[in-house]
């Protein structure tokens, strides 16, 4: 092929041929397929001479270090990825660009299907590239990105004092875990132009548009907005239902007393515990916060009608629940509930007694 190329200057001088192969006897010899008569035609106008391949030094030199060089794998692989998030008025994207170990480039623009602040898009970006790289085996990994505020937050440099920020920042540190090295650098958004560009494309084109990069749309934000604290903690029921159980007393004697006393008008029917009283049937007992609802019900919810404190008390009882802050919740509820405030009665009368006015003259003024 090299004879081919370079005719004109192999022509004009000698080629000779060092190798281990034995290539003369194939050219050369008598049993050829057509295939390699059609190769010897053709080499044989250079007049090539075969020479046996003698040790070469420098190959040698070259085999010893190949065969000695310690590999060390986690030294080369680092991976890069740059990241930013971008932001329209109406919709957000993110661009990724990943550069594995081995140089493969990957390319990829996020569209969020949610409302978003700046920041959040950039902290959606970052979680994404995160999860992309450890999904492609990245072990070790060197993040830039041209958000100073995010890439200090992440180093520890400042702190998140959103609440949702704070969420985020969680997250990219619980991920970050499974990488056995990670930086993140803040680079300006001059030499990320790659990663921008491709975020303005995921914000500003339309999905259905072809495109050779991957495209993603993201339709929910990775943090959960829902959490839901569920009280765990002793009521005031707890105490009633342990003695009237099994006979059980708290420590305090002040308070066992207190209880064996109370008890009296408590009584448990299929782990409810129920209030007795003299006028109305049996009452169930609720915690403060399930009251605060029924309170808000009665007061203000459909059939509310912003009724008053001894009216709103007696719909409780009558509807059957008891607590025993009642009548300090709804006299807060009430005093604090907006509605009441706009619409209370003002009154006109004068801050002083009234006083008679006496004529000096007879139809004086
Ligand atoms: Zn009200």
């Amino acid at each position: 092929m090299a004879s081919r190329k370079l005719k004109p200057y192999c022509q004009s001088h000698q080629i000779i041929v060092r190798t281990s192969q034995p290539l003369k006897k194939i050219l050369e010899g008598k049993n050829k397929s057509s295939c390699i008569t059609d190769w010897a035609n053709q080499l044989a106008d250079f007049g090539i001479e075969y020479e046996p391949r003698t040790a070469i030094k420098a190959q040698a030199l070259a085999d010893f270090i190949a065969e000695r060089t310690i590999y060390h794998p986690e030294a080369n692989q680092v991976w890069k990825l740059y990241v930013d998030g971008s932001s329209k008025q109406s919709v957000k994207g993110a661009g990724l660009l990943i550069v594995s170990s081995t140089g493969v480039r990957m390319e990829r623009a996020v569209r969020f299907e949610f409302a978003a602040s700046n920041n959040e898009a950039e902290y959606e970006a970052l979680l994404m590239g995160l999860k992309i790289c450890h999904e492609a085996g990245a072990k070790s990994l060197s993040g830039f990105f041209d958000s100073q505020l995010i890439v200090g937050q992440v180093n520890g440099e400042s702190e998140a004092k959103d609440d949702i920020m704070k969420m985020y920042l969680q997250q990219v540190k619980e991920f970050v875990k499974n990488f056995d090295k990670f930086t993140l650098v803040h680079i300006p958004r001059s030499q990320n132009a790659q990663a921008d560009s491709l975020a303005k494309l995921a914000s500003s084109a339309e999905i259905s548009a072809a495109r050779d990069i991957i495209w993603e749309v993201l339709p929910n934000p990775s943090i959960n907005f829902m959490v839901n604290t569920i009280d765990r903690s002793e009521t005031w029921m707890e105490p009633y239902i342990k003695y009237l159980q099994n006979q059980t007393l708290p420590q305090d004697e002040n308070q066992a007393k207190m209880l064996q006393k109370t008890a009296r008008w408590f009584a448990l029917h299929e782990g409810t515990l129920y209030k007795k009283s003299y006028t109305h049937p049996l009452l169930k007992c609720v915690s403060p916060e399930e009251g605060n609802y029924i309170l808000r019900e009665i007061h203000e919810g459909g059939c509310g009608i912003h009724q008053g404190v001894r009216t709103v008390i007696g719909k409780v009882l009558k509807n059957g629940y008891y607590w025993p802050s009642l009548r300090g919740d709804t006299e807060t509820l009430i005093r604090r509930c907006p509605q009441c405030q706009y619409h209370s009665k003002i009154g006109r009368k004068p801050s002083n007694y009234l006083s008679a006015m006496q004529a000096v003259l007879p139809f004086d003024k």
